[in-house]
Order: structure tokens, then sequence, then C-alpha cells
């Protein structure tokens, strides 16, 4: 239901709850955050309940790294329980996801990738995403956001998304449809959010995703937009009133 991501130099731990904090106001019934750390280790940390028992489950817990996405939850497709909060991770945990909307067509696509042998850790429909993602992406040696552009084509549904890889550490790639995404420019440094106020406190430069399109963040770069199809795009970077 909510959604935060972070890129750049800081802890992203702490921008990230405090994201989460500000998107509380949509509603949910668990909360989780996955990090990729400096030995390039990804730890995916998710509860049932609210952000503040997502903290309190965090505090023994390896909470480092400068980049990372969080989420939200109201569940569709599964029970609440931390089993089913985001984020999802993919078989080999490369690939970790945060989505809100629904993929309508997830049991075809879950039937699928089960026949190819991939194990499923949950109940929702935002798994087949990421299983899907890294399905393509290994079966064809892609890179990370072909895999997504190939695997949204054969999506059904509303999403908002964000991907990161472990091995990539400097990237996040976004992507809606239906559902609202704002990515946030700062000095060397990235925001996502559904939408601006988790994003307002620490830059007022921002563009709203428009739908069907993709937002490849990476550090040092500027922020490339671009089609499903691939066709490179140039949005509007707008300058929000912080006050
Ligand atoms: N359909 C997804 C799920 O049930 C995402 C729900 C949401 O937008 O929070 O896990």
């Amino acid at each position: 239901c909510g959604i935060v991501g972070y890129l750049g130099e800081k802890d992203a731990f702490p921008v990230l709850i405090k994201g989460l904090r500000r998107l509380e106001y949509r509603g949910y019934d668990s909360a989780g955050v996955a990090l990729v750390n400096g030995n390039g280790n990804l730890n995916v940390l998710k509860s049932k309940g609210k952000v503040d028992d997502l903290v309190a489950f965090c505090e023994d817990k390896d909470i480092s790294g400068s980049v990372g996405i969080a989420h939200t939850r109201w569940a569709t497709h599964g029970e609440p329980s931390s089993a089913n909060a985001h984020p999802h991770y993919s078989q080999s945990k490369n690939l970790a996801i945060i989505h809100n909307g629904i993929i309508e067509n997830y049991a075809d696509l879950k039937n699928k990738l089960i026949a190819k042998g991939i194990k499923f850790r949950s109940d929702t429909d935002t798994e087949v995403l990421v299983q899907l993602i890294e399905y393509i992406q290994e079966r064809k040696s892609l890179d990370l956001l072909t895999a997504v552009q190939l695997a949204l084509h054969e999506v059904i549904g509303a999403y908002a998304i964000a991907v990161i890889d472990r091995r990539i550490p400097n990237q996040i790639i976004a992507a809606c449809k239906q559902s609202p995404l704002v990515v946030g420019i700062g000095d060397n440094e990235f925001f996502i959010g559904s939408d601006a106020s988790p994003i307002v406190e620490y830059t007022d430069q921002v563009v709203y995703l428009d739908d069907g399109n993709i937002a490849v963040l990476r550090l040092g770069e500027e922020l490339k937009v671009v089609s499903i199809l691939n066709r490179k795009l140039y949005p509007e970077i707008q300058t929000v009133d912080i006050n």
C-alpha cells in the first residue's frame, strides 16, 4: 500500500522508516524493509503489524546499507503475515521487490514458474513478479532493466514496484501502472515514494512517473526513464512546494 526507497550515501534504514511513517495514513497490516549492506548481502526484514513492530523486530538485526526499499502492505492476496509482507525476494535471494496493487494473472504465472522448479515462500501475487523477473534474467542472461521490462510485458494488473539487486547496489528500478509512484532527485541521492510525503524533507525535485513507465535510478547518473518497450522518455522534473 505504501512504497519508500532510498539510494545514496546516507544510512537507508532511518530514511525508509521515517518514510513508512509518513505513509501510515494510507492504512496497512504489515511492514518490511530490504537493504543491501556493504558486503553485498541482501537483508529482508518484515513483520505483521505496525511500523513500530518492524522497528522492534529490527533491533538486533543488520540494518546497514545505503540502498533499500520499504513497504507497508494492505493484503489483497494472502493473509496478513510476516511471510506475506513485502519485500519479497527471488529464489537466489539476489533480487527484492516491493509492490502496490494487484497482479491479476498471478495464478497462471505462478503455475508456470512452479513447473520450472521455482519454489515460492508466500501466497502473494507480488512474489510471482520477482520470481518471474529473475527467471527471465537468468534464462536469457539479461540485465535487470531488460528483465523487468519483459516481465512487466507478461503481467496484467495494476502496480507500483521497486526492485533492487544485491549485485548492483548502486541501482533501484521502479515502475508503475495505474498506481502512483514519485521519484525524488537529491544531491547524489534518489528517493521513491507512493506520494511525495516521504521525499519532501530531503529534496523538492520530483518526477511523477507516468503510467507504464520505468525509472532507472543509478548513483552518479541522471534519472533515466524508459517505456516498457525501452523508448527513452524525458520526464518533467517538478519543484514541489515544501511548505
Ligand atoms: N497485492 C499485494 C499483496 O497482497 C500488494 C498489496 C498492497 O498494495 O499493499 O501483497
